[in-house]
């Protein structure tokens, strides 16, 4: 590039211009700066505005001003010169709002990374399975997730009984605790130790057939073979034979199916089929059989027949062990503290938890950035006031706003306004503290799923209601100030 073409660019430069200035830049810079660096930290650059003395980038990086600075200065102060005709002074500068903007797209492209790297790990392993289990075809027929083992599944208090009626019912299915049920809260486990059952059985009974199946998916088998047409029998016998024909039947989220009368049918008769002939089965939820609304007694009382188990949600110490566990997979160091500041943050839903940890490692490690707390709260978007809120502060406004006393909204009486104004200051717990269920259940002395309940109420109220709406964010906007 001579400089010629650009002696006559006099102030004050059009953006456009500045941009095929910086793009000249940049095509001088990819040659000589390593392919990583140039991509990590040069790529992201954004121009801003140059003057005859100065030229101004941005970068959402809060390391790129002094990386950039310390190892490729006089690179790009050369390759400026070069396109711009005369010397000029190279500002870097952090941007907040670009660090915005960057974090999510950096989140996003960790999320892309981490996404092809699992389906790649679980190639692989899928590859090793051919010679550890005698039939690989009994594997993919069960529906069951490789990451979920017992191996994979640290213990607590919180899923002690769980953990041990699992092991028991793998160890002997169809012969104790028939069925199991197991549920809690989102995110605590259920899947994982459902399916761990499964590996198990298929590992060392591979003659018994294990079907690991989502309520949604029973709920769309019933209404696809209930179809009309001429094949509706043929359908309705596959059907039937596709879960009668099982030894072990593991079916999830069972409180999907409820108020769907033919699905409760047909879970109701392939129940009865299995349990008669000693088959196991496995039930999770998020709530207890009685607490699945509009579900039938017969249902709830075969449900409640063997063992019901619940879920908790995990101490601290199980937490970080959690994170302890993954962090030994991956190759990048992750110190103590920032697996307890993470398991402090992160404290009524495990996949929410392991989701942040894989953010902050995949961050971490394509920016080659130190893992440090202040780097972790950028990379979590982590916001001291959302921690602050407590539910006392938030009842206090609910009841003041709706004009009843304390003791009334956290009572039992049933008048529209103080129902709403229950309902509201439950949801208000939920959506401003992120605790967990159970606890916003402790301080409002409620079951965690009437507290579920009513949170979801007034979700989808809000949807349709502009009143409530209205509502909802005057008494927010005083709490958050
Ligand atoms: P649920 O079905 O209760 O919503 P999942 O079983 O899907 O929850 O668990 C969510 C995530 O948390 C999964 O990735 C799971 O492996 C992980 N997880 C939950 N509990 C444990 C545990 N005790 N030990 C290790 N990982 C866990
Ligand atoms: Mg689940």
């Amino acid at each position: 590039m001579t400089s010629k073409r650009f002696c006559c660019i006099i102030e004050p430069m059009s953006q456009e211009n500045i941009i095929e200035v910086w793009n000249e830049v940049l095509s001088i810079l990819e040659n000589q700066i390593s392919e990583s660096t140039f991509n990590t930290w040069v790529v992201p650059l954004e121009p801003q505005y140059y003057d005859e003395n100065c030229f101004v980038v941005h970068t959402g990086q809060a390391f790129a001003p002094s990386m950039l600075r310390k190892n490729h200065y006089t690179e790009m102060l050369n390759a400026l010169k070069q396109v711009i005709g005369r010397e000029l002074d190279l500002k870097i500068v952090y941007d907040e709002e670009l660090a915005k903007t960057f974090a999510k797209k950096a989140a996003k492209r960790a999320a892309q990374l981490e996404k092809a790297e699992a389906e790649k790990e679980a190639q692989e392993k899928e590859n090793g399975y051919k010679y550890q289990y005698d039939s690989l075809t009994q594997m993919q027929s069960s529906n069951l997730n490789l990451k979920y083992k017992f191996e994979n599944f640290v213990v607590g208090s919180n899923n002690k009984l769980a953990f041990v009626a699992a092991q028991t019912v793998a160890q002997k299915p169809g012969t104790k605790y028939n069925p199991l049920y197991i549920y809690g809260g989102p995110g605590l486990g259920k899947t994982h130790i459902m399916q761990a059952i499964g590996h198990y059985i298929i590992k060392n009974k591979p003659e018994l057939k294990v079907l690991f199946i989502t309520a949604e998916e029973f709920v769309n088998d019933v209404v696809n073979a209930l179809a009309r047409g001429d094949e509706k029998t043929k359908k309705m016998n596959k059907f039937r034979k596709k879960y009668r024909e099982v030894d072990v039947l593991l079916i999830d989220d069972i409180q999907l199916i409820a108020g769907k009368t033919r699905t409760e049918e047909e879970v109701f008769n392939t129940f009865n089929t299995l349990h008669s002939s000693g088959k196991q089965i496995v039930i999770t939820s998020d709530r207890t059989p009685k607490e699945i609304p509009s579900l039938s007694d017969r249902l709830v009382s075969r449900f409640e027949w063997g063992l019901m188990a619940d879920i908790q949600v995990p101490d601290i110490e199980t937490r970080m062990a959690i994170l302890q566990n993954l962090a030994r997979d991956t190759n990048i160091e992750v110190p103590n503290n920032i697996i307890e500041f993470l398991a402090t943050v992160y404290s009524n839903n495990i996949r929410e938890l392991e989701g942040a940890f894989n953010r902050v490692t995949a961050y971490a490690s394509i920016n080659e950035m130190p893992l440090n707390i202040e780097n972790v709260k950028k990379i979590i978007n982590y916001s001291e006031k959302e921690k602050s809120y407590t539910f006392d502060g938030i009842v206090d406004e609910v009841a003041s706003y709706y004009n009843i006393s304390l003791k009334e909204l956290k009572g039992t009486g049933r008048s529209a306004k103080i129902a709403e104004a229950r309902q509201v200051a439950i949801y208000l717990c939920r959506d401003l503290t992120k605790q967990s269920f159970p606890d916003i259940g402790k301080f409002f002395d409620k079951k965690h799923t009437t507290i579920m309940y009513s949170y979801d109420k007034i979700k989808d109220e809000l949807k349709t209601n502009n009143s409530l709406s209205h509502t909802v964010s005057t008494i927010t906007n005083k709490i958050c100030g």
